[in-house]
């Protein structure tokens, strides 16, 4: 008998497995590590200030905040490393962004996020930036592989984690009791990512899917270039470009037409010869309002998913898996904003 279930082992099931062990909570995870599509394919990238109109990101203090402490409490209760702060670089297109950002930067809620302005080329031996640009503080990268990897090794040592994937049709549940083959929980949860589950096949998670480059460098880039795409550390002389956006064409595989996408704004983005080594794809679990998704089925309040991180992973995961673990541990609520709740009339049906 264990209290939690949890069903994925992608960045939502590691991060809330964590959670819950460090609540004193027994787990079991079930994953097939071979099929994820998406934390597997994540380049990592964490930054405060994002968008096509570089604004804030939502709740960007107290998220920020929280994955500061996580990732590096849990790299050295796992004596691993995978956690890399680094400053992030981008360039200005105009006189006229340049003048914007220095309007911005004057606001006290910004301050705390901008390392810089720079109002001519300060990194043009390794950037296109003719006009400047900003660099942004408190972003890097999470080496997500290498956490997955370390938080699987923990669990299997606890005999917490199966390789398997969950069969629905060997699930029974009570009020008070979940049953799968032998294995007993009070509660299940589902971190299934895009994959669908019949009991919550209403929950409106929907895949956003996205590509990925790696390339090869000679040069060492002096921190993360984002402009486009975003140029991330690999391993060595490795380096991640990503990212593309498609919600049309959902092929389960790579394609020309990104690799052109991917080639082309790097080009613009880095003045650093670069080779194409391999290219990637995976599919992002979005939600409709860009919000995740905690909570409880209508019909059931042992079962419980934790989804929607959609693009930002890496940044929501740890203040959202620590919100999920208290309100199951009866010390929080969940915030309305994420509460899967606010779709009950459509996976009420489910
Ligand atoms: C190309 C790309 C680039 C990205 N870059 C970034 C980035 O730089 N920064 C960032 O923050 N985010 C990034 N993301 C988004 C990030 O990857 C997601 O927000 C995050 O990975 C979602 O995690 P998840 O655990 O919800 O889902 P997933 O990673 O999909 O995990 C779900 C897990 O559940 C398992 N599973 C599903 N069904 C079953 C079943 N029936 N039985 C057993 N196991 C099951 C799957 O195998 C998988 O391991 C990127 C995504 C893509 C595709």
């Amino acid at each position: 008998m264990v209290d939690y279930l949890i069903v994925g082992q992608g960045l939502a099931g590691s991060c809330l497995a964590w959670q819950l062990l460090q609540r004193g909570k027994r787990v079991l995870v079930l994953d097939v590590p071979g099929n994820n599509r998406s934390s597997m394919i994540a380049a990592g990238l964490f930054n405060p200030i994002t968008g096509k109109l570089m604004s804030r990101t939502w709740l960007a203090e107290t998220l920020f905040q929280s994955l500061y402490e996580f990732y590096p409490q849990a790299e050295q209760n796992l004596n691993q490393k995978f956690f890399y702060p680094m400053p992030l670089y981008r360039p200005f297109l105009s006189v006229q962004e340049q003048n914007e950002w220095m309007g911005y930067s004057a606001q006290p809620e910004n301050q705390k996020f901008i390392d810089h302005i720079h109002t001519t080329s300060a990194y043009g031996d390794q950037a296109h930036d003719a006009f400047g640009g900003i660099v942004i503080k408190q972003c890097g990268y999470v080496d997500v592989p290498v956490f997955l990897q370390s938080i699987r090794t923990f669990l299997k040592e606890q005999n917490a984690f199966a390789e398997e994937w969950f069969d629905e049709t060997q699930l029974q549940h009570s009020a008070t009791e979940v049953t799968y083959k032998h294995w007993k929980a009070s509660a299940i949860i589902f971190c299934t990512g895009t994959s669908k589950t019949n009991l919550w096949k209403a929950a409106p998670v929907k895949p956003l899917k996205g590509e990925t480059l790696t390339i090869k460098l000679n040069e060492k880039p002096k921190l993360i270039y984002n402009r486009g795409v975003y140029v991330v550390p690999g391993n060595e002389n490795l380096y991640k470009v990503g990212a593309t956006y498609e919600t049309q064409n959902l092929s389960e595989s790579i394609t020309e037409a990104a690799r052109f996408e991917l080639a082309t704004r790097t080009r613009e983005l880095i003045t650093l010869p670069f080779e194409i080594v391999d290219q990637n794809w995976g599919m992002r679990p979005t939600s409709p309002d860009r919000r995740p998704m905690l909570g409880h089925h209508p019909n059931s309040k042992n079962v419980i998913i934790f989804n929607g991180l959609g693009t930002k992973g890496v940044s929501l995961a740890p203040y959202f898996s620590a919100q999920l673990a208290n309100w199951l541990t009866g010390s929080a609520e969940i915030l309305p904003t994420v509460n899967i709740n606010r779709f009950k009339a459509l996976y009420s049906k489910s």
